[in-house]
């Protein structure tokens, strides 16, 4: 399929690379692919960055029928821009899509034409360290119908924005606090898919926890509040007598790709790790007798995110003294090397883009 591309007039000027933040700064140029039941998917189309026009009755506004991504174009010492296992976001979307019950997109079409656009916004990709290009490939449902049923129609759009190094205060631990009140998502619902709702559904627990100190939810299943989950809009993991242990996927737990780059390192490693259940309270007896030694969370925004504190009832319990261990600085520092093109890419990760 074709790719038009239309360039924007006026080029904006780059930020200040030292203080990026995360996704406030967006580039010049969108990708734009509309669905309808006649033509398919079709007019991909790179496009000035601009806003929609919609009617107030478009469907994603009121039933949040939408599938979202995250991944990031990193530059190389060399200039090259890169990217990070790309097909695994793509695949990943289009199970979101299916679970949504919005159309699948032909993942060819999607690289192509997400390399058309960073390639030509290849001067947005930042130089300073820790620094990379945000990648958010969003489908909405575009009919306008106050009707509940799947819309018939649907953009898919890419919009980019350089980001800042996530520890620009330095690689440093977090605290959790364990949620039995809320639930991010249950059984038999959209919780494996990258979807709105879901992270609707984690703001009110999420604002809690901030308002008492926490930097991010740690949630419980959601049918008995037992196994341990996810924590924020992260995986997670825990390192119990030198094994490393996460949640096995079980339709709620969304699939991370930084979790799923953990486990394959931990096994090319050899290193002794398992998927499966973990409750809560595994957790704090290991703590208890003295066999818990990491906790860490891991996720495209951040990598990976230490875990020094945790609150659970009215227990409160430092991991590994409240430092970074050294499981998760391995991995924080593997990852970023293969994204950054620092070292060989073992796994054949890497997506070349120009
Ligand atoms: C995106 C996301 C993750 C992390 O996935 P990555 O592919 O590693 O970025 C974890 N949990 C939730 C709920 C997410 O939305």
């Amino acid at each position: 399929m074709q790719i038009t591309i239309t360039k924007a007039k006026d080029l904006k000027p780059k930020p200040d690379e030292s203080n990026l933040g995360f996704g406030t700064i967006f580039t010049d140029h969108m990708l734009l692919i509309d669905y309808n039941p006649d033509k398919g998917w079709h007019l991909p189309r790179i496009e000035p960055f601009s806003p929609f026009e919609m009617s107030p009755a478009t469907m994603v506004l009121h039933y949040g029928q939408a599938v979202f991504e995250g991944l990031k174009a990193y530059r190389t010492a060399a200039g090259k821009i890169q990217l990070f296992r790309p097909k695994a976001n793509f695949a990943r979307m289009n199970r979101s899509c299916e679970l949504l019950c919005i159309p699948g997109i032909d993942e060819s079409l999607l690289m192509a034409s997400l390399k058309d656009l960073l390639k030509l916004e290849k001067d947005w990709v930042p130089k300073a360290p820790g620094t990379s290009l945000y990648v958010r490939p969003t489908i909405i449902s575009t009919d306008p119908y106050l009707g509940v049923r799947a819309s018939k129609t649907y953009r898919y759009f890419v919009i980019l924005c350089p980001v800042g190094a996530y520890y620009a205060a330095g690689f440093n631990p977090v605290k959790i606090w364990v949620t039995k009140n809320h639930v991010r998502a249950i059984r038999g619902g959209i919780g494996e898919a990258k979807t709105p709702a879901n992270y609707a559904a984690s703001l009110y627990a999420g604002d809690k926890a901030t308002k008492n100190g926490y930097a991010q939810v740690l949630w419980l299943d959601g049918v008995e509040q037992k196994y341990v989950e996810e924590v924020g809009s992260m995986n997670i993991f825990f390192v119990i007598d030198n094994e490393i242990v996460t949640p096995m996927l079980n339709g709620s737990i969304l699939p991370g790709i930084t979790r799923d780059s953990v486990i394959a390192l931990a096994k090319h490693w050899n290193m002794k790790i398992s998927e499966r259940r973990i409750s809560i309270d595994e957790v704090m007896n290991a703590h208890d007798a003295g066999r818990l030694q990491e906790i860490f969370g891991s996720g495209t925004a951040a990598v990976i995110s230490p875990v020094g504190e945790m609150k659970y009832g009215d227990r409160i319990i430092k991991i590994g003294g409240g430092k970074v261990g050294p499981i998760a600085n391995k991995f924080f520092n593997s990852i970023q090397e293969i994204q950054y093109g620092r070292t060989e890419d073992p796994m054949g990760w890497i997506e070349q883009v120009c």
